[in-house]
């Protein structure tokens, strides 16, 4: 089959790879029909994760059909359409049972990290009852992709961890897939005002139409524009969706008395906590792994046509063009890239 695997050297390789086998009873083999490339992805290329070596398959995104399962395997079968979570979990280990999915002794985040990915026309998925989610009929296959990291993130990491509440401030530092899927799911808890705040001029315009209250550019003087909108207050939701110093150094200029600064992003390197700033201003700072326990209710939410994530699918490519794919992705900006969708078994109509 073909792969794309981390090389090590910044960019990914195509490779051939043999089909992924059942190794376990509790494992399913799916045969990949849509996948995204996730800011995590651009991460290890550059090096950022030193737990992803070279020569791993990338991608813990996608759906696919069911083409092999183990032994006990009881909620899927062959043939079966599904989504696949980001996080593999086993559902019965301790960190399991405290719904700290994510922190799995048997799984946790290790698709296209410790083991081989969904950027291949197959890939193996552990613990297949607790890992995978039957497709929903209410929805594109495309956007379905979102449920397997993007909106979850979103929802626990940004929206819950930053305890966002009716009437309340909410301010989205970082526009990307994940910035924007906070502003479509912190609207599920109606606050008053929602600020995205990013450089890219596209992503804030998209922004504008999906419910932010106020569209700010990320620079020198965002945390002005933002106190002067707040009457000098801050914000109580402050949530960092980018995963760079600059940005958390905004959140904690931005944060309000009793406020909650959420940590979403990836960081690569240390960042500064001034303390000497915070120490009274009874805030709560919160970072956390998706666990995806969310996915069921808003798969229920997508099927009802309460959440519109297409917006956010900028860019179809056939796998075989997964170069042109990655310099879309990483190039966003130039683009006009939010979310771009690879297409595993579409041989005409996408380029
Ligand atoms: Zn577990």
């Amino acid at each position: 089959m073909n792969a794309l695997v981390y090389g090590g050297d910044g960019t990914p390789v195509l490779e051939k790879r043999p089909v992924p086998q059942i190794l376990a009873a509790t494992d399913a083999i799916v045969k990949m029909v849509k996948g995204t490339i996730c800011g995590t992805d651009l991460h290890i290329l550059k090096g950022d994760l030193s737990t992803c070596t070279p020569g791993r398959i990338l991608g813990h995104e996608g759906t696919g059909i069911v083409h092999a399962i183990g032994a006990n395997v009881t909620t899927f079968k062959a043939g079966d359409r599904v989504i696949i979570s980001c996080i593999t979990s086993c559902l019965s280990c301790e960190f399991c049972r405290r719904g700290l999915l994510s922190h799995c002794v048997h799984g946790g985040w290790i698709l296209g990290h410790r083991i081989d990915g969904t950027q291949a026309e197959y890939v193996r998925i552990p613990h297949a009852d607790g890992s995978l989610h039957h497709l929903i009929s209410g929805a594109s296959e495309a956007s379905q992709t979102m449920c397997s990291d993007v909106l979850p993130t979103s929802y626990e990491c940004g929206v819950l961890s930053g305890r966002v509440g009716p009437g309340s401030s909410v301010a989205i530092v970082g526009g990307g897939p994940i910035g924007l899927g906070i502003l479509l799911t912190a609207q599920l808890f109606s606050p008053s005002m929602l600020f995205m705040i990013t450089r890219d001029q596209n992503r804030l315009k998209t922004a504008a139409t999906l419910g932010a209250t106020h569209c700010i550019t990320f620079g020198s003087t965002a945390a002005e524009e933002v106190m002067a909108l707040t009457g000098g207050r801050g914000v109580d939701t402050v949530i960092e969706a980018a995963g760079v110093p600059g940005t958390f150094e905004l959140c904690q200029e931005l944060v309000a008395v009793g406020g909650t600064i959420a940590n979403v992003g990836v960081h690569g390197c240390k960042v500064d906590l001034h303390l000497d700033k915070l120490w009274h201003k009874n805030i709560t700072i919160a970072t956390s792994l998706v666990d995806t326990s969310s996915t069921p209710m808003l798969l229920k939410l997508m099927d009802a046509g309460k959440i519109q994530i297409d917006t956010l699918i900028t860019h179809t490519f056939n796998f075989k063009n997964m170069a042109e794919a990655y310099s879309t992705f990483e190039s966003a900006a130039k683009y006009k890239a939010i979310k771009v969708i690879i297409d595993f078994v579409a041989e005409n109509g996408v380029h």
